[in-house]
C-alpha cells in the first residue's frame, strides 16, 4: 500500500543542496560579499551617477531633516530611479507596503506603456510619489469602506528602493483617502519623530549639540526549516503554517546538542544562499546558527535604523522563502510550529543614539554621559512599566499567543531585567542624597558620588534568558516579539511610550529648575522619584516560575492571557491619550488597528479548526480504524485457531487497543461535532471583539482536546499505517 508519508521521507531523503549563489566557501570572506553587498540597492552612492547633484542635495535634505519633498524633486528622482533599475535588468515597479495583515503586500505595474500602438517608457515622479493600489481586499478596521477602495501607498524616501528579480520595489506608506494609517510604517516613522523631538529635548540638558536622536533596531530572526516533502504532506503546515497535532518524538531537545552544533550541509548550503541574497539586497546580516529546537535556526543582521531595520526583516522574510523553495526546503516563521520544543521569536535589539555618535543607553566616558545614560535608562523603564500591558498587546497575536506563558521566553507578563551592576546602580541612587549623588566641585565640575558605572556592561554570564524586556549593556532587548510579527507594532508602541515619558520628564525637570533647583539636583530628584515609582517592572529571578506569576499580580502588572482581551490595551484611556499626543495613532486608528487584530485572531483559529476538522476525520479516524480492524480479524482468527482458554489471555492486549481506539476514535468525533458547533456560534457574535473572545474560549480548547486524543492514536496505531508525517521526522531530516 502506498503511503503519502513514506513517499514523503523518501523524497526528502533524496534531495540535495543545489549548486547555489554565494554557495563558494569564498563568498564567506569579507572581501567577497564587499563586492556584490547591496548590489541590488539604490544607494546614495548610485544615486549620485543617475541623479544631478542639485536635486540629490534636496533630497538628502529632506530624508535627513525629516522635510516634505516636493513633487518636482520626485519627477528628477523618479528619472534617474527608473534608468538605473532598467540598466539593471527591471520591466516593473511595485510600491511596497506592509498592511496590518502582516508580511508585506506589492503590486506590480510595467515601467512601459502601449501609446499609438508603441511602446513608451513610463515612470513619472507621480508613479514614485503616489500609487492607488486596488487594495480593497486589504483590511482596514473599518476605517476605509471596501466599495470606496481609496487607499494610497505613498513613497518613503528614507528607505532606499531596491531591485527583486525584474522589479524595482520601492518602500511606501499606505493610508487611507482620509490621511488614516492602513500600514505598520507610518505609525513607526511618525513614532520615530515623536522619539526624536523628545529625548533631543532631555540631550539638551547634557549636550547642547545634539541634534537628532536616532532610534535602533537589531533584530534576531528565528526560523524552522522543514523539507519541502514532508511539508507538502502535512496539511496542516501548508494550511496554518504549524502542525495542530503530532506526538512528541521520542527524542526533542532534552540534549541540546543541536544549539550552536554543526550546521548540516544541505542547511548551510542554504543559508550560504540567503546571506548571499540578503547582503545584495543590502541586509548587513552577520550572524547565523543553530537554535535550541532541532531543525531550528536564526539569522541577525547588524543593527540599523528602526525604520529601515524594520524593511529590511519583511525583506529578509520573503527572500527566506524564495530561497527555501530552492533548496527544496520550506521555512516555518510561525511562532509555534511544533508543541513540546522551543518556538521562534524576534528578539528586537534597541537602542537610542544622537547624531553625535552618543549611544544613550550606554554607559559614558564622564560624569554628564553617565547622569544622561542614567536618565535615559530609568525613563526607559518608567514607559515600560506603565505601559506593560500596551506591550504586551503590541506583540500579541494567534500565533504567538502558543508562546506566550509557555515555558520558554516570553512569559505573559512583561518585566524588565537590568543585571547586577545597573540594579546595584539604581539601588545606590534611590537610598542616597542628593549632595552625595552629585557633587560639583569648585571648578563647577560634575562627580556622580553614588556608584561606579563601569564603561563596559557586556556580560554574557549575566543575561537571563527569561525575561521578556532584557537590559544587554548598551541596548534594551525585547524578547516576546513574535518570529512571524511585523516588528514595527513593538518599536512604533515602544517608540511613542518612551517619547512620552521623556516629555513628561523634561516638564517636571524644567519646573524644578524655574523654581530654582540647580539642574543638577532637579534631574537627580526626578530620577530617584521615578526608580522608586517603577520598581514594580524589575525583576531579575525566574520568569516562568509560578511564584513569579503571584508576585506580578500583587505588583500590579498586566498579566492577563487571553490574546483579544489583551488586545484592549490598546483602548485603554492612558494608551488613547499617549499616542494622541505623541501623535503617532488617533483614536479612530486604534479601533480600526484593534477590530483587524481581532478579525485576524478569530479567522486563524477559524481556519485552523476546520483543517484539525479535515485532519482527524481523513487523516488519524482511517488510520485508526484500519488498525482497529486488522486487530478485530486478528482476534477472530486467534480465536479459530487456539482453544478457548487459550485465547482468553492471547487476546486481552488486543482487546484493550482496540477499546482504546474505540474510545479515542468517540471522543474525537464528539469532539469535531462540539468544536463545528462551537465555531458556529462565534460566527454568530456581533462583533469582532466577542468572536475572538469566544475563538480564544471555546474553541481552542476544543482543538486541545482533539489534539490529545489524535496523539495518543498516533502512539497507538501501526507506526506502517499512519499516513502523517511524525514529529520525528519534520524535526530531524534534513
Ligand atoms: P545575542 O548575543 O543576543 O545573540 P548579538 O551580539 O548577536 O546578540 O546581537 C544581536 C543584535 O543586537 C544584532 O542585530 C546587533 O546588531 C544588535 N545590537 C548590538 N548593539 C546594538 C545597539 N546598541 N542597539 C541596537 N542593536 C544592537
Ligand atoms: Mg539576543
Amino acid at each position: 500500500m502506498s503511503n503519502i508519508r513514506f513517499e514523503a521521507i523518501k523524497m526528502a531523503m533524496e534531495h540535495r543542496a543545489p549548486i547555489s549563489k554565494g554557495g563558494s566557501s569564498k563568498s564567506d570572506g569579507n572581501e567577497k560579499a564587499k563586492d556584490y553587498f547591496a548590489l541590488d540597492v539604490f544607494t546614495r552612492e548610485r544615486m549620485k551617477e543617475y541623479i544631478a547633484d542639485d536635486v540629490l542635495v534636496q533630497l538628502f535634505d529632506a530624508v535627513d531633516n525629516g522635510r516634505t519633498i516636493h513633487r518636482e524633486i520626485a519627477g528628477s528622482v523618479a528619472i534617474g530611479m527608473r534608468k538605473w533599475a532598467v540598466d539593471n535588468g527591471a520591466t516593473h515597479f511595485t510600491h511596497w507596503f506592509q498592511p496590518l495583515t502582516g508580511g508585506t503586500a506589492e503590486k506590480h505595474d510595467a515601467f512601459f506603456t502601449l501609446k499609438d500602438g508603441a511602446l513608451m517608457e513610463e515612470f513619472s515622479g507621480d508613479a514614485l510619489y503616489q500609487q492607488e493600489p486596488d487594495a480593497s481586499s486589504f483590511p482596514s478596521g473599518g476605517i476605509r469602506n471596501t466599495f470606496e477602495a481609496r487607499g494610497y501607498s505613498a513613497w518613503d524616501p528614507s528607505s532606499p528602493v531596491f531591485l527583486i528579480g525584474d522589479t524595482l520595489c520601492i518602500p511606501t506608506v499606505f493610508v487611507a483617502y482620509t490621511g488614516e494609517a492602513l500600514d505598520y510604517k507610518t505609525p513607526l516613522i511618525r513614532s520615530t519623530a515623536a522619539l526624536c523631538h523628545a529625548a533631543r529635548e532631555v540631550c539638551q540638558y547634557f549636550d547642547k549639540t545634539v541634534k537628532h536622536v536616532h532610534t535602533n533596531l537589531g533584530w534576531e530572526q528565528e526560523y524552522f526549516l522543514v523539507d519541502e516533502a514532508l511539508f507538502n504532506a502535512r496539511p496542516d503546515l501548508v494550511m496554518t503554517g504549524r502542525t495542530l497535532m503530532g506526538h512528541e518524538s521520542a527524542k526533542n531537545q532534552q540534549l541540546e546538542d543541536h544549539y550552536f552544533g554543526a550546521i548540516p550541509a544541505r542547511v548551510l548550503a542554504f543559508m550560504r544562499e540567503l546571506e548571499y541574497e540578503a547582503l545584495r539586497a543590502g541586509i548587513p546580516v552577520r550572524t547565523r546558527h543553530n537554535e535550541v529546537a532541532p531543525n531550528q535556526f536564526e539569522m541577525a543582521p547588524m543593527f540599523e535604523d528602526v525604520n529601515l531595520a524594520n524593511d529590511h526583516n519583511l525583506l529578509v522574510m520573503s527572500i527566506m522563502e524564495r530561497v527555501a523553495q530552492r533548496h527544496h526546503f520550506r521555512v516555518l516563521l510561525h511562532e509555534k510550529p511544533y508543541a513540546g520544543v522551543n518556538g521562534s521569536g524576534k528578539h528586537c535589539n534597541w537602542s537610542l543614539q544622537t547624531n553625535t555618535g552618543i549611544n544613550l543607553l550606554a554607559p559614558g566616558k564622564n560624569p554628564y554621559q553617565n547622569l544622561q545614560f542614567i536618565t535615559f535608562l530609568v525613563n526607559v523603564l518608567m514607559a515600560v512599566y506603565k505601559y506593560n500591558g500596551l506591550l504586551k498587546a503590541s506583540i500579541a497575536s494567534a500565533t504567538n499567543e502558543h508562546r506566550l506563558g509557555a515555558n520558554e521566553a516570553p512569559p505573559a507578563i512583561i518585566s524588565v531585567f537590568l543585571g547586577k551592576q545597573i540594579t546595584a546602580v539604581l539601588d545606590k541612587l534611590e537610598h542616597a542624597k542628593a549632595e552625595e549623588a552629585i557633587i560639583i566641585n569648585a571648578k563647577k565640575e560634575m562627580k556622580l558620588g553614588v556608584a561606579n558605572i563601569p564603561e563596559i556592561l557586556l556580560d554574557n554570564t549575566d543575561r537571563n534568558r527569561t525575561s521578556p524586556f532584557a537590559f544587554t549593556g548598551n541596548r534594551f532587548e525585547f524578547r516576546a516579539v513574535g518570529s512571524s510579527a511585523n516588528c514595527g507594532a513593538a518599536m512604533l508602541a515602544l517608540n511613542a511610550a518612551v517619547a512620552e515619558q521623556l516629555r513628561f520628564f523634561k516638564q517636571e525637570v524644567d519646573e524644578r529648575i524655574r523654581q530654582g533647583e540647580p539642574k543638577e539636583k532637579a534631574l537627580f530628584e526626578v530620577i530617584r522619584r521615578d526608580i522608586i515609582a517603577c520598581k514594580a517592572i524589575r525583576f531579575d529571578g525566574n520568569g516562568y516560575s509560578e511564584e513569579w506569576k503571584k508576585e506580578a499580580a500583587r505588583r500590579g502588572l498586566d498579566c492577563e492571557t487571553s490574546v483579544p482581551l489583551i488586545i484592549d490595551r490598546y483602548l485603554s484611556a492612558d494608551t488613547v491619550k499617549m499616542f494622541h499626543t505623541t501623535g503617532v495613532l488617533s483614536e479612530a486608528e486604534l479601533h480600526s488597528r484593534c477590530e483587524v487584530k481581532w478579525e485576524t485572531y478569530s479567522k486563524k483559529i477559524q481556519i485552523e479548526s476546520r483543517v484539525l476538522g479535515d485532519l482527524v476525520l481523513n487523516h488519524v479516524l482511517p488510520a485508526a480504524k484500519r488498525y482497529q480492524t486488522m486487530l478485530l480479524q486478528n482476534v477472530l482468527a486467534v480465536k479459530q485457531v487456539f482453544s478457548a482458554d487459550e485465547t482468553a489471555s492471547l487476546n486481552e492486549r488486543d482487546y484493550d487497543i482496540i477499546r482504546r481506539i474505540e474510545n479515542h476514535s468517540g471522543a474525537i468525533l464528539k469532539g469535531v461535532e462540539e468544536m463545528t458547533e462551537a465555531r458556529h456560534k462565534a460566527n454568530r457574535q456581533p462583533d469582532e471583539r466577542s468572536k475572538a473572545i469566544a475563538y480564544h474560549d471555546t474553541i481552542l480548547p476544543l482543538m486541545a482536546e482533539i489534539r490529545t486524543h489524535a496523539d495518543e492514536l498516533e502512539m497507538i496505531v501501526d507506526d506502517e499505517m499512519w499516513t502523517l508525517v511524525k514529529y520525528r521526522e519534520l524535526l530531524f531530516v534534513h
